[in-house]
């Protein structure tokens, strides 16, 4: 039995394990980098990556074999990432499940570790949800989805969330039946209801079957694959696979969290606005911890918990004011910042800013089915938050996460030149709406004084 001491042991190397190793061995640590599996984590294997990479390809028309293309572009994102990469950067990297001995200890195999600072950086995994018939049937989730041989001729997702959404439209491009089944009453609950009405609609236009509000499941084999019934709705589905998509689960199971007094609950591991855990050297981030399960996020908490290793008499501590995301749906959905339900609820005073196709030439000169963006701002013509439903509205999101983490008035935007016709032109085009707005303000102001 080894007993090998290090600065940073890190557990997990996902987007947050990743970032913490790097961060922390360019900053001169000396480091131990623990995965069970390869490197790379969720996005690279079973999420980000081979989600993006087969909605690509389906929208390209791609001619090959798209799973095995997704499988290809996989390993080239590895190559960045891979355990020969990380040692060249003087990252030490251990193959191997890792556990708590005790607030400073990891075991792995047979061997201890000693770390002065541990980071729990292990993720999520797909939650099985208890539905009567399941343990009878194989089913797919996204662990094994981009591993399959053939795209089925059917397939029927169990869970309206935002996996389902990514996926169902390409697949149903590639001619697949696909059917959704969601136990809310819309989509995108915590949105403004018209998201959720949208896509809806969208979803039928494209003829994917979509049930809300379908609780109670039974699961039966059927010679056709799978036969999903709910009594509740009279409703009977046969289809060739299922794909369960019915949220994750903290990976905490394993960790023996009690040998290092780290407390947890359903959510994942407990921490403070410092990502400590309640064990004085152990900090904790991305999926794990949540709130937020985005890669982005927990590159974010990387980056806070190495500048807080670095300097920790002046810590760091996490702010979630504005936190951007985009759904891969067809057309993508991205916000950033409140909705309207919650700015009434917060503000007596604001505007919202409206752009929709008709003023928008990007959307016109390339036939965008649909596009609208809605903006919403303070008295000062500071964001408040922003939704935008559109082929790239990622990137337009892009923009207004910068004005609004910034605090940069929307208006200001108006004084910069774009290029016509990007998003960017009508972007400032809303811009000069909120730059007349102030202007009237400012002139009433001065009138009045
Ligand atoms: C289908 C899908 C699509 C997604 N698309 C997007 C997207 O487009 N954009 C986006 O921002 N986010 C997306 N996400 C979310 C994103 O994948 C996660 O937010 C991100 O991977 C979280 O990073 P992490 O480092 O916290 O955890 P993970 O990436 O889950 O990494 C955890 C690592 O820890 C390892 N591990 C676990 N336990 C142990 C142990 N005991 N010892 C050693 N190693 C261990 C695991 O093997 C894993 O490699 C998607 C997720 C899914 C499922």
């Amino acid at each position: 039995m080894k007993n090998i001491k290090y600065d940073v042991i890190v557990l997990g190397s996902g987007a947050l394990g990743l970032t913490v190793a790097i961060g922390s061995v360019l900053s001169g640590k000396k480091v131990l980098l623990v995965e069970k599996n390869k490197s790379g984590g969720e996005c690279t294997w079973n999420g980000c990556i081979p989600s993006k990479a087969f909605i690509s390809l389906v929208n390209k028309n791609y001619s090959g074999d798209v799973l095995e293309r997704v499988r290809e572009i996989q390993e080239e994102v590895y190559l960045n990432e891979n355990p020969e990469k990380l040692e060249k950067m003087g990252i030490v990297f251990l193959k191997g499940k890792g556990f708590f001995v005790s607030e400073n200890q990891i075991q792995v195999g047979e061997d201890v570790y000693e770390g002065k600072k541990i980071i729990i950086a292990t993720g999520t995994s797909p939650s099985t949800p208890k539905i009567p018939g399941l343990d009878t049937i194989k089913y797919l989730n996204n662990e094994n989805f981009f591993k399959m041989k053939k795209i089925p001729r059917s397939i029927t997702f169990i869970g309206g969330g935002v996996i389902s959404l990514e996926l169902a439209f390409p697949l149903k491009k590639l001619g697949v039946e696909v059917t959704i089944l969601e136990v809310s009453p819309t989509l995108f609950s915590r949105e403004d209801e018209e998201i959720g009405v949208y896509y809806e609609e969208k979803l039928k236009k494209e003829g994917i079957k979509l049930y809300l509000g379908v609780g109670a499941l039974k699961l039966e084999s059927s010679p056709m694959g799978v036969k999903i019934s709910s009594e509740e709705k009279n409703l009977m589905i046969e289809s060739e696979e299922i794909f369960l998509s019915t949220g994750r689960v903290p990976n905490i199971e394993d960790l023996k969290l009690e040998n290092a007094k780290i407390k947890y609950d359903r959510n994942g591991i407990i921490v403070d606005k410092y990502l400590r855990t309640t064990s004085p050297n152990v900090l904790s981030g991305g999926d794990v911890v949540g709130p937020y399960r985005f890669s982005h996020m927990a590159g974010y908490h990387g980056e806070v918990i190495v500048r807080n290793l670095l300097f920790p008499l002046i810590k760091k501590s996490v702010d979630y004011t504005s936190v951007p995301w985009t759904v891969f749906s067809n057309p993508e959905f991205s916000r950033t910042g409140l909705t309207k339900k919650e700015t009434k609820e917060k503000y007596s005073e604001y505007t919202i800013y409206k752009l929709d196709k008709s003023e928008n030439d990007r959307s016109l000169s390339t036939s965008e089915e649909y596009f609208n963006l809605e903006i919403i701002v303070d008295k000062n013509e500071r964001i408040l938050g922003a939704s935008c439903i559109g082929d790239r509205s990622g990137e337009i999101i892009s923009t207004i996460q910068f004005l609004k983490s910034k605090k940069i008035p929307l208006y200001k935007f108006a004084d910069s030149i774009q290029a016509y016709p990007t998003y960017g032109v009508s972007l400032r085009n809303l811009a000069k709406k909120s730059y007349i707005n102030h202007l009237t303000k400012y002139l009433k102001f001065f009138k009045k004084n």
